[in-house]
């Protein structure tokens, strides 16, 4: 039984439940490579986004990549590595870059943010708006932050007011370990959004150099979610 030791904590129903969920992973980069190798093997359907190519630069935390992929599309490598993990899954993967024009592209039970930036952000935050539950990751350096947007709950622009250019990792760096760490919170906190088990509210943010955990309580402040209290 492949799922033998996860339906020892969540149950056979549940893992039957799982079955017939799918996750919409934006970006295949480090977050993005993490997190659908921890969903596939979780038995989670997929969709796959993501328009760039396989750097040399990326393989130090991108786990689904090798030095043979280098200069190939991450959308259909990844799709190759995922199926030889998994399957019995499906698998959809899209060379595509999201914008105003594709966002339909988003369609399914969830959708995880693994993305480097607000434009894409807040094009999910708008798309998916009181809609489809989403879950936004982020790493740099040696942390990482967590929090799932549910359907009448804070969004993303409570906490970006506005977009603004964030710290890339090109220029300041990124542990593969906080990769790998948010990667797993995200995989827990999606089989608790897709099994409606009690999902953590808090924005979570994870420096794992000094091991700090801080869980922050996000109010809807945003123009849109104010509206809606
Ligand atoms: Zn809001």
């Amino acid at each position: 039984m492949r799922y033998a030791r996860q339906e020892k904590l969540i149950g056979k129903q549940a893992q039957k439940e799982l079955s017939k969920k799918t996750v919409t992973i934006v970006g295949l980069g480090a977050l993005g490579t993490n997190v659908s190798s921890l969903l596939a093997r979780a038995g989670i359907n997929l969709r796959l986004i993501d328009f760039d190519k396989i750097d040399l630069t990326n393989l130090q935390r991108q786990s689904l990549y090798t030095e043979k992929d280098i200069n190939k599309q991450k959308a259909i490598i990844s799709k190759t590595r995922l199926k030889e993990i998994n399957s019995e899954i499906s698998i959809t993967s899209f060379n595509e870059k999201l914008n105003d024009s594709n966002l339909h592209l988003l369609d399914s039970d969830l959708v995880i943010d693994c993305t480097d930036n607000l434009t894409t952000r807040f094009l999910i935050n708008d798309y998916c708006y009181n809609k489809i539950p989403w879950i936004h990751t982020a790493a740099i350096k040696e942390t990482g932050v967590l929090f799932n947007i549910l359907p009448n709950k804070p969004c993303l622009k409570c906490i970006y007011k506005k977009n603004i250019d964030l710290d890339r990792c090109e220029e300041f760096g990124v542990l593969n370990s906080i990769v790998s760490l948010i990667a797993s919170l995200a995989l827990t906190q999606s089989i608790k959004i897709l099994l409606n088990k009690d999902p953590e509210a808090n924005l979570l943010r994870f420096n794992i150099w000094n091991n700090s955990l801080e869980k922050i309580k996000v109010n809807k402040t945003c123009e849109k979610c104010q509206k809606s209290l």
